[in-house]
């Protein structure tokens, strides 16, 4: 049996903005941490930034056992050649076996360019990661430990298990909120190994002159319930049930692709493989056939309620309370139920 890399630590690279961790980086930090304990190893993180001292004692709080942090005035805006260029020479230097990103807008064009530098390989928007044994059938050879990386393939219609056995670390980029949050712990104690980051405004090929960040107008991930409608729902105008139901649950609207690509509602509030990753107490899907790539955004909510005019609907087969009916009729009488309570 060959036992790959054994010392190498499994890191994240952790996001920050303003100091911020990103919570898809703690989320990261959580599968980290019991990756590494499989694999009998420590948890790494790298921080870089302006002024970030606080961030990394948070990431030990949340599960590592050493911070990797650069901290130079030119890296508060992240930029993927100054960025890039650290993370290699860390990896090339401490030898991880393991480095994860977020599937955030930073971590999937971090990630390819570090990849690339180390010749290593790398698997995007994974939706679970876990550690296995792996035997090549021709040559017998049976690799132990390797990190499975598991994400959905060919348009959501098969779950595919990536691995690398012969390019080191094996890397990922994993999607948001499809990891659950850690419990923090205040007494955690972990060391900070300072990198030594010496820029000037010359090595930087952008310069950012001023920053203006779009606040997202809902958080989807947060909510306790989610009213979801998809084009079933029929017009924008009829979207207004799925608002009304919400604001009586106290909940936020959620939506399918297909309501977003009909114009019903914003971006933001799309559920599903390629919008947000949620995992709510309760989850209402109405007018909504539950296609795998939806399924996928939802299927972890603790109770889903389906309403669909359609008995054979897929989305039934993940639901706990299956409404077969017309939602113009169904959601009008709950939100008066509910009113009436
Ligand atoms: P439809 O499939 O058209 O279903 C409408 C449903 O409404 C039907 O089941 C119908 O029976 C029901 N209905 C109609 N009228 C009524 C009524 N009056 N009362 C009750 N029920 C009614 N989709 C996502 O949602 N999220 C994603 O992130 C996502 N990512 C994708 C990524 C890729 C790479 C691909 C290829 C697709 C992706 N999709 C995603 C699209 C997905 O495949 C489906 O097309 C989409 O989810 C369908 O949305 P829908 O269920 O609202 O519409």
């Amino acid at each position: 049996m060959i036992k790959v890399n054994k010392e190498g630590q499994v890191w994240v690279f952790a996001e920050q903005h303003l100091g911020k961790i990103e919570d898809t980086s703690l989320e990261l930090m959580g599968r980290a941490r019991e990756l590494a304990n499989k694999l009998g190893v420590q948890v790494g993180a790298v921080l870089l930034g302006s002024s970030v001292k606080n961030a990394a004692d948070m990431l030990v709080h949340y599960g590592a056992d050493t911070v990797y942090m650069g901290e130079h005035p030119l890296l508060e805006h992240y930029q993927t050649s100054s960025y890039s260029k650290i993370l290699y020479d860390v990896i090339q230097k401490y030898e991880p076996q393991i480095m994860l990103f977020g599937a955030t807008p930073v971590g999937r064009d971090l990630a390819p360019h570090v990849a690339s530098a180390v010749k290593a390989g790398l698997t995007a928007d994974c939706t679970d990661l876990q550690i296995g044994r792996h035997e090549i059938k021709k040559t017998g050879e049976v690799y132990d430990n390797l990190l499975f990386q598991i994400r959905p393939a060919f348009g959501g219609n098969i779950i595919a298990t990536i691995i690398n056995y012969d390019r080191w670390p094996q890397m990922a980029t994993v999607r948001e909120g499809v990891m659950p949050m850690p419990e923090p712990d205040g007494r955690r104690k972990g060391g900070i190994v300072e990198i030594k980051v010496s820029l000037s405004h010359a090595d930087l090929v952008v310069e950012i002159l001023d920053e203006h960040r779009r606040d997202k107008t809902v958080n989807l991930k947060a909510s306790r319930i989610i009213v979801a409608g998809g084009a079933g729902v029929g017009s924008r105008e009829n979207f207004r049930l799925i608002w009304d139901l919400a604001n009586c649950l106290g909940a936020v609207p959620g939506a399918s692709r297909a309501a977003v690509d009909l114009g019903f509602i914003d971006r933001d509030h799309q559920v599903g493989q390629t919008g947000t990753t949620v995992r709510p107490s309760l989850y209402i899907a109405a007018g909504i056939s539950g296609a795998v790539q939806h399924q996928a955004g939802m299927s972890d909510s603790k109770k889903i309620i389906a309403i669909n005019n359609d008995p054979d609907a897929p989305i039934f087969n993940v639901a706990h309370y299956k409404i077969v009916g017309d939602l113009n009729e169904v959601i009008p009488a709950m939100i008066k139920a509910i009113k009436e309570k």
